[in-house]
């Protein structure tokens, strides 16, 4: 790990809502080395080759494929990038496991949950959690393709409400094995799996534990059919039922009642895996899209010239482009995170899931905002195909199918907006993240006369940066309040929740496309990065209506005469553009240059 590295104030997760990030100290994916461009080569080819080139089979329900194109991606190494070395893996960085988790999954919804069931939630838990035995016996097999693995977590009535499960695990009288019996459903690779982390109650702990289980039929193990899905048609999904399956002691994961926090761990990973795993999508989608659009000739003309159609080309560009900002900024704070702890003496294990778990607000919020950007883009991909869209022979139709998943698992979206929010209140709680301070700041400066001085927006960004250091503002108003007024019970107002979180969420995502952008014009000059600039602008103007809509929602509905009229006027005052961006002027720029290069070329 560089000095670079160790010197550098890395926020800490949630810390962004109140403190300001310099553009030097962010990621981008223009500073990816050159290691890490050729890997990102190699994982595209492997995707045009193998997966893109027969989405059709993926379509027709084809498992047989998808698990011959897994070991392929086993036999060229993409499933153990994020595998240490030790156990037959790459051992590499964050971002790199980020990297090839986002390009290999744009094909197809089948194969990108297949991979990610496999490497993310089906190997990670022991990678993360295992004795040493257990690492040396399963990980460098799931890391080769050798074996492939998945996860046990929900069950009929527990699926959110994931600790509340009723499989059970007793321990036989020996004190050799315990004895496994439930019923897990929703099982990604169940049809292909040679090995099962399966989350069981023992007694009646009051937190489930987790088990590694290998799939032996005659070891009680039996599966459903293949359940009939609206997408990623090509990925197994099952019931498992275990009936007295035994599982030798030395088989448990971690420590009896531990199952919770492993799976939560897992899926924190999971999260902004899958928010990077919805990237390459978004890429396809327009690239499809923007050469539909340029060939597509109505009314005697492509109908790329036409506003409203480059209006959802320039809208598709932006999601993407914000999106890939945020995940790669989040993913090397997590790199970061995790080198600083190794260097202060933790096991590489241990500053994993620490890095990990200290970035869980950014991967909730990641989770949501990438997931439904490549609901819309894949909608309005069809659109822009117009009735072929809307035909199965064209891969818009299955991109729309298979995009949707992203919503509901991995903890669902609504979970997720509830976790992010949480979570934030918690570390503040602990004092990790000091929200009380600023919002004290905010609140006082509401009560002030304020300035009527036009500040000075020569400089690129400047404007935009003040909006989001005010947009932060009415985010520590408004949750700031609610946490006054109701304490613990805020947890309970779901609704608030949603705001205050669709708030965070835009915050993060507008401020990373910012922050990368203001790098990259630095470096590369504002000329070349004139397309990129328009689109941190598109996004932030469309953040802020956002901003402004929930919180006039959140704050008119518990706050009431002189504390809402004063709180709706800070919402006003904190929202106020000095210069209006021309909307249209930034659409129009954006969707020219997708048009001009037949695609999305920004990454
Ligand atoms: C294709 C597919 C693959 C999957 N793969 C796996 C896998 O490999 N392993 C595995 O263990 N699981 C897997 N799952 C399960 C997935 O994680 C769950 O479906 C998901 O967690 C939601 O649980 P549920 O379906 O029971 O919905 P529910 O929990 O019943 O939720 C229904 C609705 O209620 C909302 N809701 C629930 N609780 C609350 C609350 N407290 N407050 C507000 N709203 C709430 C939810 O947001 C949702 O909108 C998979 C699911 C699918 C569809």
């Amino acid at each position: 790990m560089s000095a670079e590295t160790l010197n550098k104030e890395i926020l800490r997760g949630g810390q962004f809502l109140v403190k300001e990030t310099d553009c030097e100290d962010v990621f981008t994916l223009e500073d990816l080395t050159e290691e890490q461009k050729m890997m990102r080569e190699s994982t595209k080819e492997f995707v045009d080759r193998e997966l893109w080139a027969h989405w059709e089979r993926f379509e027709k329900k084809d498992y047989a494929y998808t698990e011959a194109c897994m070991r392929k991606a086993g036999e060229l190494g993409l499933l153990s990038v994020a595998v240490p070395e030790a156990y037959g893996g790459m051992g590499m960085g964050f971002v790199s496991t980020m990297l090839v988790c986002d390009y290999i999954s744009g094909a197809t919804g089948s194969f990108s949950t297949a991979f990610g069931a496999h490497t993310g939630i089906g190997t990670l838990p022991i990678t993360l959690y295992g004795t040493e035995e257990q690492k040396q016996k399963y990980v460098p097999k799931l890391a080769t393709g050798e074996w492939f693995g998945a996860y046990c977590l929900t069950e009929p009535g527990a699926g959110s409400d994931a600790n509340s499960g009723k499989t059970k695990a007793v321990l036989s009288k020996d004190g050799k094995h315990y004895s496994i019996t439930g019923q897990k459903m929703w099982i990604s690779n169940a049809g292909f799996c040679n090995l099962f982390i399966v989350f069981a109650r023992i007694e009646d702990d009051k937190n489930i534990t987790g088990f590694i289980v290998e799939n032996d039929p005659s070891n009680g193990i039996t599966l459903g059919d293949e359940e009939k899905k609206l997408g990623i048609h090509s990925s197994s999904t099952r019931q498992v039922f275990f009936n007295e399956t035994q599982v030798p002691v030395e088989n448990m994961l971690s420590e009896r009642g531990n199952g919770f926090k492993i799976a939560m761990n897992a899926l924190n990973v999971g999260r902004i895996k899958l928010a990077a795993a919805c990237l390459e999508a978004q890429r396809r989608v327009i690239n499809e899209a923007a050469k539909y659009a340029n060939e597509r000739v109505q009314f005697k003309t492509p109908i790329i010239n036409f506003g409203a159609i480059k209006a959802k080309i320039a809208d598709m560009a932006t999601n993407a482009y914000v999106d890939e900002s945020a995940c790669y900024r989040a993913a090397k704070d997590i790199e970061d995170r995790i080198a600083i702890r190794e260097a202060d003496g933790n096991s590489h294990q241990e500053a994993e899931l620490k890095g990990v778990e200290e970035y869980a607000i950014e991967c909730s919020i990641l989770k949501v905002a990438v997931s439904e950007h490549v609901q819309h883009t894949t909608d309005e991909g069809i659109q822009i195909f117009g009735g072929m869209g809307f035909s199965a022979d064209t891969p818009m139709e299955s991109a729309w199918r298979d995009a949707r998943i992203a919503r509901i698992y991995e903890g669902t979206n609504e979970i997720n907006r509830m976790l992010a929010v949480g979570m934030l209140v918690k570390k503040a709680m602990k004092g990790h993240v000091d929200l009380l301070g600023p919002a004290t700041a905010v609140g006082e400066e509401l009560m002030g006369i304020p300035s009527f001085e036009t500040p000075d927006f020569s400089e690129l960004f400047s404007e935009e940066k003040d909006m989001v250091a005010r947009l932060k503002k009415v985010f520590l108003m408004v949750a700031g309040s609610a946490v006054q007024k109701f304490g613990p019970d805020l947890e309970k107002h779901q609704m608030l929740l949603m705001s205050a979180a669709d708030i965070l969420i835009q915050i993060y995502l507008a401020e990373s496309a910012i922050l990368r952008t203001e790098k990259n014009a630095k470096r590369f000059g504002e000329n070349p990065q004139a397309t990129q600039i328009a689109m941190a602008k598109l996004y932030l103007y469309r953040a802020v209506d956002i901003v402004r809509q929930q919180g006039k929602e959140a704050i008119v509905s518990f706050a009431e005469g002189d504390e809402q009229r004063m709180m709706l006027m800070g919402l006003k005052r904190f929202t106020k553009y000095t210069n209006q961006p021309n909307v249209v002027e930034l659409r129009t720029q954006i969707a020219n240059k997708v048009a001009a290069d037949n695609g999305y070329v920004f990454d």
